[in-house]
């Protein structure tokens, strides 16, 4: 499985000399498994608009799209997407109705409209397709469940699996505060049970900084340690990078939880960045 990290931040994108390391998109996720031309966007964050020029550049016109929900940071970069100008182009929506509001209506048809864009749908050579899924499905030869986040105006996360390689996605998701329709921390344990890679909103880094914003909806690194810990996984990606947290701040804190990791957890901790491409 091939996962390129195209945006790692949230809230809203950031930009500055401060901010090189890890980037300012908002989420966004590739993944490629099997067929290297069928491709899987994860959230539509401002990270897609670059992900979407490589697109175009390989004439890949035919994208498949799983969103985690529907908060501006998860599908700003929708609008603007390279392919929705393309003509032949397809976009094929994947969501869960038993916990997810069809994207049609609370993406495409609801950003593509003055006069918030200059266009409506039907002025773009773009097709759409959406499908129903259930809480296990497959996309092309990736295997696929999906599990509510504990996240203000609900969500869902993904485990991806292909050729015994597992990816978890679980971003938005307070592990401290259980916001109304989530898992509990048993659920999350059994949902990321073994996963060779965690990727999981880590929002906050002390309990201190935690205290001020609990029910917002984002984790304490800690909390997600202890989840990482407790389901086994063989790698953990923090994500969701506060639009505060500078390269210097990540830094610090990967480097101390990996010190503390050598003697109390077995698996590699760090912080997805904008740009980086991983291999399972
Ligand atoms: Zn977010
Ligand atoms: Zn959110």
């Amino acid at each position: 499985m091939y996962i390129k990290c195209w945006g790692a931040r949230g809230s809203s994108p950031v930009s500055g000399k401060k901010f090189i390391k890890y980037g300012g998109n908002t989420s966004c996720l590739e993944i490629r498994a099997g067929d290297p031309e069928q491709v899987l966007l994860l959230d539509f964050g401002t990270g897609a608009l670059p992900m979407g020029l490589k697109l175009t550049r390989e004439n890949n016109k035919d994208l498949s799209v799983l969103l985690t929900h529907y908060h501006w940071d998860h599908i700003m970069g929708f609008p603007l997407f390279p392919l929705l100008f393309l003509p032949d182009s397809k976009l094929r929506f994947y969501f869960a109705p038993e916990h997810q509001d069809n994207p049609e209506k609370m993406v495409v048809k609801e950003l593509m409209k003055p006069p918030h864009f200059p266009l409506g749908i039907n002025e773009i050579p773009v097709r759409f397709n959406f499908y129903e899924v259930g809480s296990s499905f497959s996309i092309g030869s990736l295997r696929i469940k999906n599990i509510p986040l504990s996240h203000p105006n609900h969500g869902l996360g993904y485990r991806l699996e292909h050729n015994n390689k597992s990816l978890v996605f679980l971003t938005d998701n307070e592990l401290g505060f259980r916001h109304p329709g989530a898992g509990s921390v048993e659920d999350y344990v059994h949902f990321c049970l073994g996963a060779d890679l965690l990727i999981h909103d880590a929002e906050y880094f002390s309990p201190l900084e935690y205290e001020q914003v609990r029910g917002f909806g984002h984790s304490l690194v800690d909390h997600v340690i202890e989840l990482a810990q407790m389901s086994g996984v063989k790698s953990l990606g923090l994500y969701h990078h506060n639009r505060e947290r500078d390269d210097d701040q990540i830094d610090m804190l990967v480097a101390r939880l990996n010190r503390e990791s050598a003697e109390k957890y077995n698996f590699e901790i760090f912080a997805l960045a904008q740009e980086q491409e991983i291999y399972l």
